[in-house]
């Protein structure tokens, strides 16, 4: 068994799922408690705060039984009145699919788009804001299908001037990578989920959740049921959630906050900026260009352009015979495009063993 355990194990470089500790897989092998029991309420209680420290906000944080997709339909179902817009900021494949919730959950849809691989400006958003009066505008802190890294902070400074429109921010690839203001930013609900850089098995999202966006939902009728935020407020008040919550990763991200808080959110934030250097240096010096603009490259994945034309799948097979895995690029630019991602508990020792499998297989190809 244990030898199996290890012969199957694959180091995995992609942007999610990200490979988890042991230690980590191990806390949420305990006994289960029920969910309406003190010990629950306990355990949820015990997350807050820490949730909150790592969004560096004084907002609640929401539990959802869902991957962040559940949090997207959430957002755009809870947050837009009937004949009122939302603004969808769309730069790569995430972006666009938010978009595409918001239209399926019958929301008007305005977007500002930019080529794959472009960050959006500020400037764009306070240009289209000038223009129309939105519910809410939705965007996406690091886009996962191109690297880019979008100017958040500076979208925050914007929207001060829009206290009605609600501030939403999709921070799945980014929390506890990249920086994290959510309260100096002025962000209204902000999602995460917990296989990127949180480096929890998938299963679990968080959102920081501001009054604003309370009031905002007590005037949408038709919020559905299971991501009603009204529903989930009533329970948030007794340290609960409505339906069966995902208690073994409870668990897990009750030792992971605390091993986050004990590295330091300003360490991990820059252990990930170096690994990030790192990457993009590798992949300069090895004949590859990098994909997104310069100066909004992601500090959670690189996104390289596949100039020396490799067959990923290829590549994937020499690697996971060595235990690790990449991405192929997403969507559109598959094949033109590799990802690797190094959020979470990635050490730059762990990303050193690629980098040599990597070039042992460029060497013969
Ligand atoms: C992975 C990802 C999602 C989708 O999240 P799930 O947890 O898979 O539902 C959304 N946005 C971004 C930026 C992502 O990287």
């Amino acid at each position: 068994m244990s030898e199996n355990v290890k012969a199957d194990h694959v180091r995995l470089f992609i942007p999610g799922p990200v490979e988890v500790r042991r230690e980590i897989l191990e806390a949420q092998a305990q006994w289960m408690i029920g969910h309406r029991s003190k010990a629950f309420a306990d355990l949820f209680a015990r997350l807050q705060p820490k949730l909150k420290q790592t969004f560096r906000t004084e907002n609640r944080v929401y539990i959802f039984t869902s991957s962040g997709t559940g949090v997207w339909e959430a957002a755009s179902r809870n947050l837009v009145r009937e004949g009122k817009k939302i603004l969808h900021l769309v730069c790569g494949a995430f972006s666009q699919r938010w978009a595409e919730v918001s239209r399926l959950n019958g929301k008007e849809v305005d977007v500002i788009e930019v080529e794959w691989g472009h960050a959006i400006t500020a400037d764009q958003l306070a240009d289209a804001l000038a223009q129309n009066t939105y519910d809410a505008v939705a965007c996406v802190y690091n886009e996962t299908s191109t690297g880019v890294l979008n100017p958040i902070g500076e979208y925050g400074e914007v929207l001060r001037n829009y206290p009605e429109t609600l501030f939403l921010v999709d921070s799945v690839s980014a929390y506890a990578g990249a920086p994290m203001h959510i309260d100096q930013w002025g962000v209204d609900l902000c999602l995460t989920s917990t296989q990127k850089a949180f480096a929890l098995p998938p299963g679990m999202a968080f959102a920081t959740i501001s009054e604003a966006v309370l009031q905002r939902a007590a005037e949408v009728p038709y919020r559905g049921y299971y991501f009603d935020l009204l529903e989930m407020e009533k329970y948030y008040q007794k340290n609960n959630t409505p339906a069966t919550p995902p208690i073994a990763l409870m668990f897990a991200a009750d030792k992971q906050l605390d091993d986050i808080l004990a590295e330091g959110l300003e360490a991990r934030e820059a252990r990930h900026q170096q690994m990030a250097a790192r990457t993009r240096e590798w992949s300069l010096a090895n004949g590859f260009k990098l994909f997104p603009q310069e100066g909004y490259e992601s500090p959670t994945l690189t996104v390289i352009e596949n100039t020396r034309g490799i067959d990923v799948k290829d590549l994937n097979t020499f690697l996971r015979a060595r235990g690790m895995e990449v991405a192929n690029g997403y969507g559109k630019i598959k094949d033109k495009t590799i990802r690797i991602a190094h959020m979470g508990d990635c050490l730059p020792e762990h990303l050193e063993t690629l980098f040599a499998a990597l070039e042992e297989y460029l060497a013969q190809h």
